[in-house]
């Protein structure tokens, strides 16, 4: 019943889970990630074993959780989907590990966000398919072994740094997502326009992929806004001028960013050279410093606009010349 319920509070929309590729084929770029995968599951399914636990890094919106469903699919296997905040109480994880099937997969999102007294469990359960559970306290306390199917445990994690070690060395596999290049997006946005009844033009896809930072959650929810103009002006397909017209009003500029990383750009430039700690960004922004960490970052980084020091944040030359300002220069804006 508790993984009922954890799965029904999945925290994706309708919308979402209709556009998420079911096949490989449908899943475009990690090519890497993909063949070593589907190497590594032939392989598991020849020895007649689940497979090994697998961890992915990235940040949010590249396709973590898509990748899960589609290792489970690939496996024959039943998939389990929980984020570690849910996960409470050791009595929490008891529940899911003792609900599992043999082969199924658990795929536990933010899992660095474990406790230290839940990861102590978790670790018999992915070494020895085994449940260690202790009922009193002090020498009255006993310990109940209980035996767990095998399972695959898939975490995911935009935070490779905050992961204990311990846990990170019991995953067989670590996968670091890249961002997608615009090519590859501007494919995501195609299939996605079809699925959508609503066609995408060529030159329409490559604007939604270039200003969608990398990621594809992006490209997909700027595509459904476009949509909604399309669909407004009563057009059959999503035309060059509707995508800019429509990118334009959502404040997308035409470089990609949107606008908190140009606030977050303003920030660090008007610094004029003097490197920013990630509190005084966040309190600037109004954000927290986990969001601006994983989310706002990671893209600008990627891309060469700022770069992360001892001292702080500071805008690369790169960022300079992107806004046509010279370092260290007087009233930049
Ligand atoms: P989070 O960490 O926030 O949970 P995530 O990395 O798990 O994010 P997903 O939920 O897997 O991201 O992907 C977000 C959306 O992007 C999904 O709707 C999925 O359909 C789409 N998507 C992700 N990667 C791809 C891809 N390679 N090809 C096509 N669509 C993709």
């Amino acid at each position: 019943e508790r993984i009922i319920e954890i799965e029904k509070m999945s925290f994706e929309s309708e919308y979402e889970s209709s556009l998420r590729p079911s096949t490989w084929e449908d899943y475009i770029g990690q090519e890497k990630i993909k063949k070593n995968l589907q190497v590594f599951i032939k392989a598991s399914k020849k020895r007649n074993e689940a497979l090994d636990h697998v961890l992915f890094f990235g940040p949010p919106g590249l396709g973590k959780t898509t990748l899960a469903y589609l290792i489970a699919a690939e496996m024959g296997a039943n998939i389990k989907i929980t984020a570690a905040p849910m996960i409470e109480k050791s009595g929490d994880l008891a529940a899911i590990l003792t609900n599992l099937e043999e082969g199924d997969v658990l795929f536990i999102d933010e899992i660095h966000r474990l406790s230290a007294s839940i990861e102590e469990i978790l670790y018999p359960a992915m070494e020895d398919f085994r449940l260690d559970i202790i009922i009193g306290s002090g020498p009255a306390a006993q310990t109940i072994k209980i035996d767990l199917p095998r399972f695959t445990l898939i975490g995911a994690t935009t935070r490779a740094g905050m992961i204990s070690s311990p846990l990170r060395d019991r995953f067989g596999m670590h996968f670091r997502l890249q961002f997608y290049t615009p090519e590859e997006l501007g494919r995501i946005v195609q299939k996605a326009g079809q699925k959508l009844e609503k066609p995408c033009l060529n030159e329409a896809a490559a604007e939604l992929a270039k200003r969608a930072r990398g990621t594809p959650r992006i490209a997909l929810r700027l595509l459904k806004r476009v949509r909604d103009y399309a669909d407004v002006e009563d057009e059959a397909v999503i035309s060059l001028e509707r995508a800019q017209y429509g990118l334009d009003e959502l404040g997308v500029n035409d470089m990609g960013f949107d606008e908190m990383d140009l606030r977050f750009l303003r920030i660090l430039l008007e610094s004029k050279g003097r490197p920013l700690g990630l509190g005084t960004i966040a309190a600037a922004l109004s954000e927290d410093e986990g969001t601006v960490e994983d989310v706002i970052e990671p893209y600008l980084i990627a891309k060469g606009y700022i770069e992360r020091t001892a001292r702080g944040r500071i805008a690369t030359p790169k960022c300079y010349e992107v806004f046509r300002l010279t370092p260290g220069a007087k009233n930049l804006f």
